[in-house]
């Protein structure tokens, strides 16, 4: 890495932790009882043009690599925040930018790198098809110049809280086209005229604060001029998007292990019982040894798949291990501080217990570990597919 963006990761440090000194716990408790959106924090990352950091310059962003993307998610996480009411600002633009027309670049790129556009809705799930993507049965039909979309979203996180939103829908049937793969089709929605049109929001209330929905299309008329690249190839574009997202998440999940692991040696300095600090017990000690052995250990893989990306390498394989081995080291880190805490874990006040259920999310989405051991598996190991 050169020395130029070594000072820009001290610079952006520096300035995610004063930002997160601004948004103290007693931010985050409240926002996690309400279950209401962090939007002033968001305003705040915004206002810095941090959300806009992997935007190129061209069309008003900063045009960091995505290790800067890391750096950005990895310190919110570290010090007490939590990214995932904007994570997808940063790089839902990509499959614009990587594969729509020059009009939708021009229209679109500049005022969500201003943030005056919020494209961080992301409509791929669904509740019947879950992991087999291909699967899934919302279906675009053209018409003219429109296509008029019906069927179901679920887990379509933020979709309250944006303007645009990146759907993946079957535009031919799967017993029509080759490859199963074939036949999706990506649509950039504009969500404020889609609800005056046959588009349904419904917020889903979950285990942790996370703004997410189901989202219901019934004759939604859109102009065609909303598709993505081509029509049937959209699967491909969705996937290229991915090695981003799990680059990007594996970054906050790393954040919050440093955030963990710091959390219990500084209580297991401080907690005296039996006339000794807990940390001096083997007990204490090992397991937050081991989950900070465990977390540097999977941040060079971070590391080697953000190098990999920023490369050109289109292999999935160090993103999705990345995001495994960083989503299972914060939920060791998590464990043990819960441990460390004994029964003071449980109380709302320590942010052990909020911080404990929001990284166990990282285990299951946006893939679950299964599916990236069956892709590592079938892609490095030659084995046969399982499903
Ligand atoms: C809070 C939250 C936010 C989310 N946000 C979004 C979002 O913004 N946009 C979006 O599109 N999606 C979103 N998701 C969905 C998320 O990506 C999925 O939940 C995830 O991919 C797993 O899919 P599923 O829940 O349908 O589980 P399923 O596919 O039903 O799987 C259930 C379990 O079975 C296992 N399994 C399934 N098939 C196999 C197999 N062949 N071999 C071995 N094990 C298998 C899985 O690993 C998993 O453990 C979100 C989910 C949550 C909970």
């Amino acid at each position: 890495m050169s020395e130029d963006l070594q000072e820009v990761i001290v610079q952006i440090r520096d300035t995610v932790k004063k930002v997160c000194e601004e948004f103290p716990a007693e931010y985050w408790r409240a926002k996690d009882r309400e279950r209401s959106y962090p939007k002033e924090f968001v305003d705040k990352l915004t206002e810095l043009g941090l959300l806009a950091s992997l935007i190129p310059e061209e069309y008003g962003g900063s045009g960091m690599p995505i290790s800067i993307g890391v750096e950005i998610l990895k310190a919110i996480h570290e010090f007490g925040g939590n990214a995932g009411a904007c994570h997808a600002q940063m790089y839902t633009m990509g499959t614009v930018l990587r594969h729509g027309n020059d009009e939708q670049k021009q229209q679109y790129l500049p005022g969500i790198a201003a943030g005056d556009l919020r494209l961080q809705a992301f409509g791929v799930t669904e509740p019947t098809a879950g992991s087999d993507t291909t699967n899934i049965s919302t279906f675009a039909v053209r018409d003219g110049d429109r296509y008029i979309v019906n069927g179901q979203k679920v887990w379509t996180s933020r979709a309250e809280q944006s303007d645009l939103m990146i759907l993946l829908a079957r535009t031919t049937p799967k017993d029509e086209v080759k490859k199963r793969t074939d036949g999706l089709s990506v649509f950039l929605i504009d969500m404020r005229e889609a609800q005056k049109n046959g588009m349904t929001i419904n917020p889903l209330r979950t285990m942790i604060n996370h703004s997410t929905t189901e989202i219901f299309f019934d004759n939604l008329s859109i102009p065609a001029s909303s598709l993505i690249g081509e029509e049937g190839k959209g699967l491909r574009y969705i996937l290229s998007g991915m090695n981003a997202e799990r680059i990007l998440i594996a970054a906050e999940c790393i954040g919050d292990a440093r955030w963990f692991i710091q959390k219990s040696s500084d209580y297991a300095r401080e907690r005296v019982v039996f006339g000794r600090p807990i940390g001096q017990n083997q007990g204490i000690q090992f397991p937050i040894a081991r989950a900070f052995a465990n977390t540097e250990a999977a941040e060079a893989i971070l590391d080697k798949a953000a190098r990999l990306y920023e490369a050109g390498e289109t292999s999935g394989t160090y993103a999705n291990m990345a995001k495994m081995l960083a989503s299972e080291a914060s939920w060791e880190a998590a464990d043990t501080c819960m441990q460390t805490h004994g029964g003071f874990a449980m109380a709302e006040e320590y942010d052990v217990e909020r911080k404990f259920r929001e990284c166990r999310l990282y285990r299951i989405a946006p893939i679950s570990t299964n599916l990236i051991l069956s892709y590592i598996a079938e892609r490095e190991l030659e084995l046969p597919r399982s499903y």
